[in-house]
């Protein structure tokens, strides 16, 4: 149900926390030429853990106590936006926090569906209402870098 919408396949996304996942984002790395150090890993496992929105600095948190060792809120947000740049995160901009990209191995302009009551957030893939959006930016003259898809509301569990 909750990606009902997404035009690829059911292949290509897999569950946050999982191992699949874990493989996915990396592979999506490397085939960017860019290293998976133990760090990015582990800063990767915090933001994957629950595929809850999560703020910087309580990845840095998390990773802290997975690790035993402080690490500088700094590092994290460079990290997080390397992510963000190789997509394997998007940032809720919303909430100003980053969630985990479930389909690391392919590009699409995510609509995220926030919810005020409980914080959660699922997500839509429609390619067309993305393009339309850069389409229409470009015949102004604007040069569109990525656009910024939330739909503040309630999910089914809040609503109900
Ligand atoms: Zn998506
Ligand atoms: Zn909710």
């Amino acid at each position: 149900m909750a990606h009902a919408a997404h035009a690829h396949s059911p292949r290509a996304h897999w569950e946050p926390g999982s191992d699949a996942l874990r493989d996915a984002a990396r592979d999506a790395l490397s085939e960017q030429d860019v290293q998976w150090t133990e760090l990015r890993a582990g800063v990767f496992d915090a933001l994957a853990q629950d595929g809850r929105p999560v703020s910087a600095y309580d990845v840095a948190e998390r990773v802290s106590t997975a690790t035993g060792r402080r690490i500088a809120a700094n590092s994290v947000y460079r990290i997080l936006d390397l992510f963000v740049a190789h997509n394997l995160a998007k940032r809720i901009e919303s909430r100003n926090a980053y969630v985990v990209n479930v389909h690391p191995a392919c590009a699409h302009d995510c609509i995220f569906l926030v919810c005020e009551k409980c914080g959660s957030i699922d997500h839509l893939d429609d390619d067309s209402l993305a393009d339309r959006m850069r389409d229409r930016a470009e015949s102004t003259g604007f040069q569109p870098h990525r656009p910024v898809l939330e739909l503040i509301g309630l999910c089914p569990t809040c609503h109900g």
